[in-house]
């Protein structure tokens, strides 16, 4: 059984794949945490953020040997282990920089094919919840589940925001939007939208017979019942076909 699901950065993919998946006994693979590593790695190498396109050949190279693991902590909330080349970078690789970087090294064509390969060979050999931009259209069309999880930018940038400084729970939600640390997220996850669905090789889209979930205004456990709802009624489909 594959479960894939896309949708944009702060969706709330990760946490509610992670949840999914412990529940289920699924292998999680984060694709997001691959093209970070890869970020990570382009960055430590000494090339800038703007020499990526004109470097990509090497940063193709720096994929294809990369060698990524990443076990999930038991906490779906916690952030997932990633190891990257013997390397722990389950850190490194979250920072805002990486964030840009990420999504720098996704726009290469060349990247993008090493990378899926792995993938590929990761969900087809065992049940698996794959998340990313990609999974549902590219990475594994064939899955038998497949999600677009959407939710404004206003909303994703909020929580993110909250993620970010914690400090900001006790204030009111309109003194929120109002700070600078707000309005800097949002743009930046605009700018990363704007790349990611406008790139030319596997850009951001919604399968056309992906099952559409809006998280804006609803929690994470609510998210986690949709796609359970939808996992046992894909089993019950796979049950009657035999
Ligand atoms: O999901 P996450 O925000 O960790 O992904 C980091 C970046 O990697 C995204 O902004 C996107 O550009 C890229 N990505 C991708 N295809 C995937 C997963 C992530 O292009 N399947």
């Amino acid at each position: 059984m594959i479960v894939a699901l896309d949708g944009p950065a702060g969706s709330g993919k990760s946490t509610a794949s992670k949840q999914l998946a412990r529940e289920l006994g699924f292998l999680y693979l984060d694709t997001g945490a691959m093209y970070r590593s890869i970020g990570y790695l382009a960055k430590e190498a000494g090339i800038a953020l703007e020499e990526v396109p004109a470097q990509a050949e090497k940063i193709a190279h720096i994929a294809k040997d990369a060698h990524i693991e990443m076990k999930p902590s038991h906490n779906p909330q916690d952030l997932i282990h990633v190891w990257c080349n013997g390397e722990d970078v389950k850190t490194k690789i979250r920072t805002r920089d990486i964030d840009a970087y990420a999504s720098a090294v996704a726009t290469l064509p060349q990247v993008r094919e090493e990378l899926v390969k792995k993938q590929q060979e990761i969900a087809r050999s065992q049940n698996v919840v794959l998340e990313g931009r990609d999974t549902t259209t590219v990475v594994c069309p064939e899955a038998q589940v497949k999600v677009y999880l959407e939710a404004s930018a206003a909303s994703r940038a909020f929580r993110r925001t909250l993620e970010d400084y914690p400090k900001f729970s006790h204030l009111a939600k309109e003194d929120i939007e109002n700070s600078r640390e707000y309005v800097g997220i949002l743009k930046e996850i605009e700018q990363r939208d704007y790349q990611d669905m406008h790139r030319e090789v596997s850009p951001l889209t919604k399968a056309h017979d992906a099952r559409v979930i809006d998280s804006s205004n609803c929690s994470i456990d609510d998210v986690v019942s949709q796609l359970k709802a939808l996992v046992q009624n894909a089993e019950k489909d796979a049950y009657e076909a035999v």
